[in-house]
């Protein structure tokens, strides 16, 4: 198993090295595993060259020969699972096995988009006689795209499996702290013989590339994964030039649980999503509103099973969660627990972080917050949960849409009526009943109000990376100079 790889940046169907690096850690040991190449301004400027030259070649390929690459360079990632799930534990921390998931998900990003872009109807819309009114689709140009630390390999391969299945170009900023996903996909892009420029790799200070690439002309589309705030400043930097966004942004999941549903089961299947990815992932589930009849056993199954997750490094065989990915994270989930114990929460388990290197946290249940409470509003993004009761659901489904943010939300019950009131009334881009999943490739998936614009994945995530063009083609010259058509 080579070990982690050789970073470097892909412009212009070239490898290149920088003169500056940056160190790549292993959040599990804190030790440093590789070394990251920044890109400077010359670099930019010739991926956007590269990426105008990409472009041209791709946007003039049938959507069926852009499918046939996609789908040979899929094979190579799930070819090399191995590898690039042992990089993404090494530089993320995550188990190995989550690491391996996340790259079949990556995969089926690229598999459902290359299928999807060939599903790019245009259509002729009736009219008089003598017009036809043609609707079509067109690769909107140059992507910039911002991917997060979270899911070093499935957050990438969503934002270059829209652009390159439609027939864009496009240049992505990866995470620095965890690169290696992204950079796996180029290499496999590279091998399946992706046409230069078509696919650009960057890495390096953020606010530095995306202030020097969103503002240019040739960039017709910013996606970017992230928190709110960062979201806002780059809209407000595209909207200069009038350029879309695609904004996957942060969340604060509530659940709502129900009292038909088996609490014992409903608690420990929960906290072990908590644990998932050690709670760093937009859609984790978050706030649990629990009806009080059921609040006690539900919140000890929760406790029981949080208290039981196997805790290491992700490498060890059995580990249920690793370290969190940066220190950062750490030091907010902190001031988070410790604010609430202040304000009156109750602790049901973890909130202590063990001795010892890596960035370990305890999957910590805080039960009865009080409102007050900053984590209550702040998205805790690590493995914090909070479970509080309610008397009925009309205030489960109040605190539920109090916050700001609406990406997921979840409910365990059986009622269809409950559900559908749920249906109607959560304010999130995604609902999940039953199931603590909130986002597959097939399936649209994105926020409302602060958690983002538009969406990635189903059929609608494929329409940002297209722009409608209608074309009015009348079959023979106007005869009256001024005056055209029935209705004018
Ligand atoms: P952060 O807000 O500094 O960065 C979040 C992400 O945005 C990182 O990937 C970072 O590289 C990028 N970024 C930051 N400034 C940027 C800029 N000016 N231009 C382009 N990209 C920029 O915070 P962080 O400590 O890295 O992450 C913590 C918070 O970020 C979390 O609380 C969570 O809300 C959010 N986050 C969300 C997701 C998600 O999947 N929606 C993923 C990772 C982080």
């Amino acid at each position: 198993m080579p070990d982690y790889p050789d970073l470097s940046l892909y412009i212009g169907g070239q490898w290149r090295r920088t003169a500056e690096t940056l160190p790549v850690l292993n959040p599990a040991t804190e030790k440093v595993i590789g070394q990251l190449p920044v890109a400077g301004r010359a670099d930019l400027d010739d991926a956007l060259e590269a990426a105008a030259r990409g472009f041209r070649v791709w946007r003039a390929t049938s959507p069926r020969a852009r499918a046939e690459v996609i789908l040979r360079a899929t094979a190579l990632m799930r070819a090399r699972i191995d590898e690039i799930a042992h990089a993404i534990t090494l530089e993320h921390g995550k188990p190995l096995p989550q690491a391996r998931m996340e790259v079949i998900r990556g995969c089926e990003f690229f598999e459902w988009d290359a299928g999807e872009a060939q599903r790019l109807y245009g259509r002729v819309v009736p009219s008089e006689p003598g017009i036809r009114y043609l609707v079509i689709q067109q690769p909107v140009g140059t992507v910039a795209a911002f991917s997060p630390w979270n899911f070093p390999m499935s957050q990438p391969a969503r934002k270059i499996a829209g652009a390159i299945a439609s027939g864009c170009s496009i240049i992505i900023k990866a995470a620095e702290e965890t690169p290696a996903g992204a950079w796996h996909i180029a290499r496999a892009f590279h091998d399946a013989g992706l046409p230069a420029g078509v696919l650009n790799l960057v890495f390096g200070v953020p606010s530095e590339i995306s202030s020097y690439l969103i503002p240019q002309p040739q960039v017709r589309l910013v996606a970017f994964t992230g928190s709110t705030a960062v979201g806002i400043h780059l809209t407000e930097l595209a909207a200069r030039s009038m350029t879309p966004v695609l904004m996957e942004l942060g969340g604060h999941a509530p659940v709502i649980v129900c009292d038909d549903v088996d609490p014992d089961a409903a608690g420990a299947m929960s906290a072990a999503r908590k644990a998932r990815n050690a709670g760093q992932v937009c859609t984790s589930p978050t706030r649990f509103f629990v009806d009080e009849k059921i609040f006690q056993p539900y919140a000890a199954a929760f406790a029981a099973r949080a208290a039981a997750v196997r805790i290491g490094d992700g490498m060890l065989p059995g580990v249920e969660m690793g370290p969190v990915a940066n220190h950062r994270r750490i030091e907010a989930i902190e001031a988070l627990v410790e604010d609430a114990r202040a304000k009156g929460a109750k602790v049901l388990t973890g909130g202590v972080r063990p001795n010892g290197p890596g960035y370990f946290y305890p999957v910590t249940v805080l039960a009865e917050v009080p409102d007050d409470a900053r984590v209550m509003h702040e998205e805790p993004f690590g493995p914090l949960a909070i479970i509080n009761p309610t008397s009925s659901l009309d205030e489960a489904i109040a605190r539920a849409n109090a916050l700001p943010f609406g990406l997921a939300a979840y409910a365990f019950t059986h009622r269809a009526a409950t559900v559908d009131r749920l249906m109607t009334e959560i304010e999130a881009g995604n609902l999940s009943i039953n199931t603590l999943e909130a986002s597959v490739a097939e399936v649209p998936f994105g926020g409302v109000k602060a958690s983002g614009q538009g969406r990635e994945g189903g059929q609608e995530g494929m329409l940002h990376y297209v722009e409608t063009k209608t074309i009015s083609h009348r079959m023979a010259l106007e005869t009256a100079p001024m005056v055209s058509g029935a209705r004018q």
